[in-house]
């Protein structure tokens, strides 16, 4: 019973708390978090009935009903468990329905008395809550914060930057290609946009052109870009980017104040300077890439959608960046014969 139990709970909230996961990244619902006040009381009450009749049913475990109702609030409760957590924190959450997943599929195990489960799911469980802390330490955030991040608040919602910010400029692209042809050093920042673009092979064909002409050519990637861990990195690899070429946040961050064009490639959230510079932003603290540093911006994007957090970013406003609308690998395809003709 202890084993069944903890499987079906585990099970059960996994289950609907990834079918939330799910929706928020699909777009299906609104990936902001979603609070209400006393909502951690209501979420704890809830799991403490829910371990309260586990417990109870390992001494009485002929309870049908009992039993059935663990499992509804279960589901219920992975439901709750998901709704408060959004925008950056989302991929903390993920890899964390993945470790629950995995400690599930090892409790199958017991009952079933199948060591491959036992084992399979422990090395699941377990490297999945290792991968959640890491993903907690990279975007410089406590577990707690992220689970409880709802404590007591109903008005952490975010806060539109808008009315602060000037126009957003847009360039031309024939002004792009020249200021790259022309740079030392240029950083590309992929992010979400180059990978639904499938925009990896035009950067690298870019990158390509530019080192021809003897320019400097780095990566700088963060490690929540993209809508899974390693997402940029497994693309860039594809496209057989040297991973020399790949600079991780602390190493490129000193780098783009001697950077000539740092070009943002559908990347948003994580080059979002709110994250370091508006302690009321949902995400302060993140760490970004300092692409506002750099003595030039490039942003490539289609138009004004914002990004997985669903936040203003106020580098899109600032003097030093140009924007070039339209779909990342048609921009960069576009580049690619412009720098050749600069
Ligand atoms: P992002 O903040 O989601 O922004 C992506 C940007 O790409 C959007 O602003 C969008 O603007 C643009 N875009 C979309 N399609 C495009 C296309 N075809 N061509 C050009 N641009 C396009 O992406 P990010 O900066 O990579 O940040 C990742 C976010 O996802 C973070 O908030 C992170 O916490 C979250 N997340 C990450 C993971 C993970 O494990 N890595 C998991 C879950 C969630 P337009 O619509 O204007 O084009």
């Amino acid at each position: 019973m202890s084993a069944l139990g903890f499987e079906v709970m585990l099970g059960a909230l996994t289950t609907t708390g990834s079918l939330l996961a799910f929706a928020k990244l699909q777009g299906l619902v609104r990936g902001t978090p979603v609070t209400y006040k006393g909502q951690n009381i209501f979420n704890m009450a809830l799991l403490a009935t829910t371990v309260g009749i586990f417990i109870y049913l390992i001494f009485v475990p002929g309870s049908m009903p009992l039993f059935f109702t663990m499992v509804g609030l279960a589901f219920i409760f992975g439901f709750l468990l998901v709704m408060p957590i959004g925008a950056a924190d989302m991929p903390v959450v993920m890899s964390l329905l993945n470790s629950y997943a995995g400690l599930a599929s090892a409790a199958t195990g017991f009952v079933l008395s199948n060591n491959v489960l036992i084992i399979a799911g422990t090395l699941d469980g377990f490297s999945g809550f290792i991968l959640s802390i890491l993903m907690c330490r990279a975007m410089n955030r406590s577990m707690t914060n992220v689970l409880f991040g709802a404590f007591g608040s109903a008005a952490t919602s975010v806060p539109g930057a808008d009315g602060k910010q000037g126009v957003m400029r847009e360039v031309s692209l024939e002004d792009i290609a020249t200021q790259m042809a022309y740079a030392k050093q240029v950083v590309f920042v992929p992010g979400y946009g180059m990978a639904t673009a499938q925009a990896q092979h035009a950067v690298r064909e870019l990158a390509d052109t530019l080192e021809k002409r003897g320019v400097t050519v780095k990566y700088g990637i963060h490690p929540v870009a993209g809508r899974m861990p390693g997402h940029m990195n497994v693309l860039l690899a594809e496209a057989n980017v040297p991973y020399s070429s790949l600079y991780e946040l602390e190493q490129i961050n000193p780098e783009f104040p001697s950077t000539d064009v740092a070009v943002v490639i559908g990347a948003n959230d994580v080059v979002n300077p709110d994250a370091r510079d508006n302690p009321n932003s949902p995400i302060a603290g993140m760490p970004i890439l300092e692409v506002d540093r750099a003595k030039s911006v490039v942003v490539l994007k289609r138009g004004q959608g914002k990004g997985f957090s669903g936040l203003e970013n106020p580098l899109f406003f600032k003097e030093v960046t140009g924007m070039l609308y339209g779909d990342a690998k048609d921009s960069l395809t576009k580049l690619v014969q412009a720098v050749k003709d600069a």
